[in-house]
């Protein structure tokens, strides 16, 4: 049941970061840029942030009310303005209703939404992660020749790999190869890991081979699989071009 203030007409709202919202804030970097204090949108947009702004986001737990924020961050917010107006325009509001919700109970949000680094000499924004090294095909122009990864990648260094990537508090992962499909398991694996921190990612793929890998990933990350870069490369000039080859996975 909404819980009511007492005296109040409206019952409490408790704002919280949408599922697949993060938040960065990275401090003291040797190279600065706007987007070392930003959100980034369940659509992988991001936006830059004032650090009133970013204070306000990031008190958005789940558990404070939008009546206490309100107070709180008065210079963002006219405290004549009624908590039902509040609500209002943060829902017609395009930035805000991307990266918010209202619940009408406390419902505490993922603390891994919120990553903050400290003393690195530049922002990482987006890691392009060479997750797999084999393919399927043989592409003329492909720069992976047969060299396979020495030691390719499984369960354990996936997991190694993506606490790297969000103790760096990179943006976005692009899961790439090689061909991402033909090792599914892993492929999921690293979607597990990447949801689990909060991660957003993208796939690419040559959808040569069996896709519906593709298509169990992102119905089980809605909130954080962003979309599948598909590349249709060669010129169509024969099997020295675009050759396909066979794959088991290890
Ligand atoms: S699909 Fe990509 S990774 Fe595979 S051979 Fe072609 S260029 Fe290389």
């Amino acid at each position: 049941m909404p819980s009511r203030a007492p005296g109040s007409k409206d019952p409490a709202l408790y704002p919280r970061l949408r599922a697949g919202v993060v938040l960065r804030r990275r401090v003291d970097t040797a190279f600065r840029q706007g987007a070392d204090l930003c959100a980034v949108g369940r659509g992988g947009k991001v936006y830059e942030l004032e650090a009133d702004s970013y204070a306000f986001l990031k008190a958005c737990d789940g558990r404070s009310t939008l009546k206490g924020l309100r107070s709180r961050f008065h210079s963002l917010f006219d405290k004549k303005t009624s908590q039902r107006r509040l609500a209002a325009e943060i829902g017609s509001d395009p930035t805000l209703s991307d990266l918010l919700e209202l619940r009408a109970a406390p419902a505490p949000a993922d603390p891994r939404q919120v990553v903050e680094t400290k003393g690195l000499k530049a922002a990482c924004r987006v890691a392009v992660w060479h997750l797999v090294s084999g393919c399927n095909l043989s592409c003329a122009h492909c720069y992976l020749g047969d060299n396979s990864r020495g030691r390719p990648f499984d369960a354990r260094s996936v997991r190694a790999a993506a606490a790297n990537l969000h103790a760096i508090g990179v943006e976005g992962v692009r899961l790439t190869g090689g061909e991402t499909t033909i090792r599914p398991r892993l492929l999921l694996e690293a979607g597990e890991e990447l949801e689990r921190l909060c991660l957003p990612f993208s796939v690419n793929s040559n959808a040569v081979g069996d896709v519906g890998v593709l298509i169990e990933l992102f119905g089980k990350h809605p909130g954080y699989a962003r979309f599948v870069q598909v590349s249709v490369d060669g010129s169509f000039g024969g099997p020295e071009v675009l050759t396909v080859k066979s794959y088991s996975e290890p």
